[in-house]
């Protein structure tokens, strides 16, 4: 069985639709009348949207319900879905912590409440009978204020057993009035020596040069090779990985189809620049993993060689992966063992 690494999720949209739907039968009275019947909300929530901020709003919808309370109710499921369905070995679960906070509280204090946050969706990721290694991604929010997000970095800092990274999210659109801000915290989070991403390049209104030398791996990065491939040189010389997520593309209005992905991987591989292909909001969205493969394949966006290239670079950029090489080369190396063996005894047989 071939085991795979998601480097792109997010947490708010990991929660597949029917999930969030039982949930709200269950526990929210409110958004339950809302949503009667369980078709409606699928459509609902997994319908295109017309742009990135737009798409964005969806996740409000599941923050809300995602407290300290509920949490580990939602990440059991997540990881079970994870293991069984989509065959992952290594998962990186992104969010902003801060939104996951009791509104209730003081900024002070839904900042010393973050810590708890992510023990409790640390602790809720390691599920004894569904064995994945996990770590978390903390992001920056573009709406968020300054003292916030440092104290996010500070945080990530602070849980190295939990966080493997930090991010910026919020719709890429929204840094530009504070990008000093932005790159003075990642300029912060390198000298603390944290790993470090970001959702940058993904619209066309999110390409800021000025972040890149910061960034170990970037966040969707499409608008890369299509609109500016003379960067595609120095990003293969700083091994930057694009985290590629392709049904998002499609959700937020940003392409019309995934064919015109295949300029962006033909590009990359040209360069030598290495991508991950990954699922973005694989509730939101219900693709998972093994279907955004499968849709690159069958759109012939890239062949079996360039999908294999791809989730061998997910294990090589994983933040958090032990073991250097990806699990089928230790099944692989397994396998050898039992082959020779075998071998011997059927040598010894004659
Ligand atoms: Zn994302």
């Amino acid at each position: 069985m071939a085991l795979y690494a998601d480097l792109h999720r997010h947490l708010g949209g990991s929660v597949v639709p029917r999930i969030l739907w039982r949930y709200f039968q269950r526990h929210s009275p409110d958004l339950a009348q809302r949503f009667p019947q369980y078709r409606e909300f699928e459509e609902f929530y997994t319908r295109e949207r017309n742009t990135l901020d737009e798409y964005l709003e969806l996740h409000t919808l599941v923050e809300s319900v995602q407290t300290e309370q509920t949490l580990p109710y939602f990440i059991y499921r997540l990881i079970r879905g994870a293991y069984i369905f989509e065959n992952l070995a290594y998962l990186e679960l992104r969010y902003t912590p801060y939104l996951r906070t009791s509104e209730k509280f003081s900024q002070f204090e839904r900042i010393e409440q973050m810590q708890t946050i992510v023990e409790i969706v640390g602790k809720a990721s390691q599920v004894k009978e569904y064995p994945i290694v996990t770590s978390q991604i903390l992001c920056m929010h573009s709406r968020l204020p300054y003292e916030v997000n440092k104290a996010i970095v500070d945080l990530a800092a602070d849980m190295r057993d939990y966080v493997c990274a930090i991010d910026v999210a919020g719709g890429d659109a929204h840094y530009a009035q504070r990008l000093d801000e932005f790159v003075g915290l990642y300029e912060y989070a390198r000298s603390l020596g944290l790993n470090t991403t970001g959702h940058l390049y993904e619209t066309t209104d999110g390409c800021y040069p000025e972040l890149l030398p910061y960034l170990m791996r970037i966040g969707h990065g499409i608008q890369i090779p299509l609109l500016y491939p003379e960067l595609l040189k120095e990003i293969a010389r700083c091994n930057q990985c694009l985290e590629i997520c392709p049904t998002t593309y499609l959700k937020t209005g940003t392409l019309d189809s995934l064919y015109e992905l295949k300029v962006v991987f033909d590009r990359c591989f040209e360069a030598g620049v290495d991508i991950a292909i990954c699922t973005d909001n694989a509730g939101l969205h219900n693709v998972r993993l093994p279907f955004e493969y499968e849709n690159l394949l069958t759109q012939d966006v890239i062949d079996f060689k360039q999908l294999q290239a791809c989730q061998d670079a997910a294990f090589r950029h994983a933040f958090a992966w032990p073991y250097g090489q990806r699990p089928a080369t230790l099944l692989m190396g397994l396998l050898q063992e039992t082959y020779s063996q075998d071998e011997e005894d059927s040598l010894l047989a004659l």
